[in-house]
């Protein structure tokens, strides 16, 4: 696999030729944003096409991170790619399986033996394929990439919401559903839409309780969850210098909590401090030498309003530590305000358990400052009166604050130290004592209801460890760590450092590369594995135009991904195509009677649970369509909820509209998505109408697909019916699918495995 250092020598070698370049045909001074996008556009001569918030560009990203629950299907799919290794460096990390339950040895301990067969797997894949694998224990995703892979200038998709934690050093980082993920592996490009910029603007520096976290709660309280949707929050100005790299990350990583595709910031000394830290001086010195590059223009910084579509400016020195939530991450309250605010909304001043750490805020800085409040109570007799659990995000932050006394400190108050896991930032927390209203207070990125136990009666607020520390101590909201005393004790403020004078101790981690060949290695899955199975490839399309289809389903309304493949603990079968499709729009209303979820099997007549009918359609080898309203499939990009239908032996979904992402999805995995060219169209099909879609040798991209709907009474209506396909994608449909068309460029033919 290609080192970090040779990949991010790679991006930086045409990185000035490339920005000069479009300053002159844009005609203007760049953001930075806009200079790591034009870097890595896949046409260079795109750039005067680029209009922000319209237009789509092919970008090639550096890397790809995996977690370990979504991996395994896209893994799958990379098998019945045909490909041997994958295009481009791509690592997974298993992190997101862990449930915290006792402590971190006990913990992982029963993650090994609940996901054996998943993470033999992965392991064997990732070894054949050319994947690095981060095995149970050794980090949360973004703690790892952070460490090790991200770097200024690049650019870097992954599975998970708060992939933008790597902005924290300058990378423009995305989180991406699982089918964008697969394309970089298969060395496709990363389609997105040009984004619109938010500039931030710092001033001044923090001080006292305030932490970078407190920054990103404050941005959240400005913009609210939806201000940065389609946006990239580029931060600026003097304060970001004074904030550490981990700092920025926190800040970064919570940026997926206003919708932001990602957050950055520029490059600066504590970028290349951290760098050096973590064992990588070469990328060091190498982005030293581009260093005018890996930050906006200064005629930006002299006039943001010009070159952002929105500029906000934050003064540090004003930042006072705060409390978000509960239920919403943009609720902001001073710590001041917040049991105020509780008492008056029904919401218990009693803090049942505080929470240290995660992805988000688990750095050397965050855990120094943490535990000085620590030390400074423990000397004064004070003991947490929540329960206070702490998770460091890396192997190397455990290893490092345990060999230098911090992890004593926290447990010397009282703490219990969890795995290196996602754990209760993801519901991964059993915890059957939690069945009453009960505050939480942590330092995790998102809050809103059941995220952290799964329970609607949990109140989670969130706020930087230091805070949380302090409301661990306290054991109410009813305190103001800034005036008030506990027990007769006034909190030191916190002090610390973001970089272990020691160096970080790399500790057990495991990390375990790829062999340089891994031709030889056996992928194992399980026989009779009722979590994984591998993917045959879908057939190609007969050539023959589809005739009287069954309906499958109308669904009225709002159909979403979560209502066409639901998660919950459906999740456990993301490995497992024929068991997950045991939901497949299990969450649907149907039009025809309101009730959801189920409705009548086209082949018998008799009612069904959807899932159940499209299995009976799928036995039958009947193919079959399902017909959306409007915006059908919003939601998460979930690729299950095109892969299901494909699998059970849809071959068509007929809409009002589609979200783009979803109908990108759909393409795909070689199902047609088409419109209704009258939406009235929508209301004239009855429960046992039958769909013909007709011409389909004659598909090209922008023309029109003559349909016909055979009515249950025999009558017809012929309608039309448009698409968005381009020849590419209509070559997809003719394979059968994306990865067939991959599959057939191979030099042989390929089985999966
Ligand atoms: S700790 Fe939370 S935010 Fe971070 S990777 Fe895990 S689930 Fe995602």
């Amino acid at each position: 696999m290609t080192s970090p250092s040779t990949l991010a020598g790679r991006v930086y070698e045409h990185l000035s030729a490339r920005v000069a370049r479009a300053r002159t045909v844009l005609g203007r001074p760049l953001t930075l944003t806009e200079k790591v996008l034009v870097n890595h556009l896949r046409d260079a001569g795109a750039i005067a096409s680029l209009e922000r918030g319209r237009s789509y560009a092919d970008l090639d990203p550096d890397r790809v991170a995996l977690q370990d629950a979504l991996a395994q299907i896209v893994v799958l799919q990379f098998m019945s790619a045909g490909l041997t290794r994958v295009e481009r460096p791509t690592t997974v990390h298993c992190d997101h399986l862990i449930q915290a339950r006792t402590d971190a040895r006990a913990d992982l301990s029963r993650a090994l033996d609940a996901n054996a067969e998943v993470y033999e797997f992965l392991r064997t894949a990732c070894a054949r394929y050319g994947i690095g694998f981060w095995p149970p224990g050794s980090g949360i995703i973004h703690q790892v990439v952070l460490e090790n892979y991200a770097f200024p200038g690049g650019l870097m998709i992954g599975t998970d919401s708060h992939t933008p934690n790597a902005g924290g050093l300058g990378m423009v980082a995305v989180g991406v559903g699982g089918g964008d993920a697969l394309d970089a592996m298969t060395g496709e490009p990363f389609n997105v839409r040009s984004p619109r910029l938010i500039g931030v603007h710092l001033t001044g520096e923090l001080s006292g309780w305030a932490a970078p976290k407190d920054v990103i709660l404050r941005v959240a309280g400005l913009l609210t969850v939806n201000g940065g949707t389609g946006a990239i929050v580029e931060y600026f100005g003097p304060g970001a210098a004074s904030i550490s790299a981990t700092g920025k990350a926190t800040i970064c990583n919570m940026g997926a909590e206003i919708g932001a595709t990602t957050s950055l910031f520029p490059y600066d000394d504590r970028s290349a401090a951290y760098l050096k830290a973590t064992r990588r001086e070469e990328i060091a010195d190498a982005a030293g030498a581009v260093a005018a590059d890996l930050c906006a223009d200064p005629e930006v910084e002299a006039d943001p309003d010009r070159f952002y579509d929105r500029v906000v400016e934050i003064d540090l020195t004003t930042i006072a530590p705060l409390l978000n939530g509960p239920d919403t991450p943009d609720r902001v309250h001073e710590v001041g305000s917040v049991a105020a605010w509780a008492r008056a909304n029904g919401v218990p001043t009693t803090v049942s358990t505080a929470l240290i750490g995660s992805c988000t805020n688990s750095s050397y800085e965050d855990i120094t400052r943490a535990a000085s409040i620590a030390r400074h109570a423990a000397a004064h007799g004070l003991r947490a009166k929540a329960q206070l659990l702490v998770t460091p995000g890396s192997e190397q932050v455990r290893a490092t604050i345990e060999r230098d006394g911090l992890l004593a400190d926290l447990e010397a108050i009282g703490a219990t130290v969890l795995a290196n896991a996602c754990g209760p930032c993801i519901g991964q927390w059993d915890r059957p004592e939690a069945d009453e209203l009960n505050t939480i207070v942590s330092s995790f990125n998102r809050n809103f209801s059941k995220r952290n136990d799964g329970r609607a009666t949990t109140k989670a607020f969130v706020a930087s460890p230091e805070t949380v520390l302090a409301y661990a101590l306290a054991g109410t909201l009813d305190f103001d760590p800034r005036v008030d005393d506990i027990d007769g004790v006034r909190l030191a403020p916190p002090v610390g450092t973001d970089l272990p004078a020691g160096g970080f101790d790399p500790g057990s981690g495991g990390y375990e590369p790829p062999p340089a060949d891994g031709s030889r290695v056996e992928v194992v899955v399980r026989p009779g594995s009722e979590r994984l199975q591998l993917l045959t490839p879908f057939p190609a399309w007969d050539g023959h135009d589809f005739r009287e289809l069954p309906v499958l389903l109308k669904a009225r309304g709002k159909c979403t991904t979560d209502e066409i493949s639901a998660a919950g603990a459906w999740l456990r079968y993301r490995g497992h195509i024929e068991n997950i499709s045991g939901n497949l729009f299990a969450g649907v209303t149907n039009a025809f009677t309101g009730v959801v979820g189920e409705g009548r099997d086209p082949l018998d007549g008799e009612v069904r649970t959807f899932p159940e009918i499209a299995r009976h359609l799928a036995g039958a080898n009947t193919p079959w369509c399902a017909v959306g309203d409007t915006n059908y499939g919003e939601g998460s990009s979930r690729e299950h909820a095109a892969m299901e239908p494909r699998y059970r032996g849809g071959v068509a979904i007929l809409a009002r509209s589609f979200a783009r992402i979803h109908e990108t999805n759909l393409k795909k995995q070689g199902i047609l998505p088409l419109t209704f060219v009258d939406p009235d169209v929508y209301d004239a099909i009855g429960p046992r109408d039958r769909v013909s879609v007709l011409d389909l040798a004659a598909l090209a991209p922008d023309c029109v697909v003559p349909c016909r709907l055979t009515h249950g009474d025999g009558t017809v209506t012929e309608f039309a019916c448009a698409h968005t396909l381009s020849d590419a994608q209509i070559e997809w449909f003719r394979a059968g699918g994306a990865l067939n068309v991959i599959r057939r460029r191979q030099p042989r033919p390929r089985t999966a495995g």
